[in-house]
């Protein structure tokens, strides 16, 4: 009986375990890049200057953004900063915030042809495909917070 009853808290502990890791995949992570399935594969997954007949990307503030460099497997930028182009959907993760006091830093972009479900967005990228500006100001993309 004692053991039967320890087998059933185990079983209790499992189930609580689970509940946990359940609620911490709701904190809604998406991940899009480079041979990830599912996440928008494009033949140009760095983009800059194309946003139609616009001059600039209408970047909108969107949560924040981790980069994952695809040929070291390293995290580059850890929760950075994420934005996304209201009108083509291209993405953009940099390390610092956009109108801060400090540069960009290292930043890369997505063409994930979809709006961002959620608020932590991982973009995988070839290192060829994340770059370093000691710029505040990334040309061809107006950056801007909701209001
Ligand atoms: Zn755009």
């Amino acid at each position: 009986m004692k053991k039967l009853m320890s087998v059933f808290v185990s079983v209790l502990m499992a189930l609580s375990i689970g509940a946990t890791c359940a609620f911490a995949d709701s904190a809604q992570v998406a991940t899009y890049g480079v041979s990830v399935p599912g996440s928008g594969e494009n033949p140009t997954p760095y983009a800059e200057n194309h946003c139609g007949s616009y001059a600039n990307h209408d970047m909108l503030s969107h949560g924040w953004g981790n980069i994952v460099n695809k040929d070291t497997g390293k995290m580059v930028v850890q929760m950075g900063a994420c934005a996304q182009c209201t009108r083509c959907n291209l993405v953009i993760v940099t390390q610092n915030d956009p109108g801060g006091a400090l540069p960009l830093g290292y930043y890369t972009t997505w063409q994930p042809n979809e709006g961002l479900s959620s608020d932590i967005t991982t973009i995988t990228q070839t290192s060829n495909n994340i770059k370093y500006t000691s710029s505040k100001t990334i040309p061809g993309m107006s950056f801007r917070y909701a209001s």
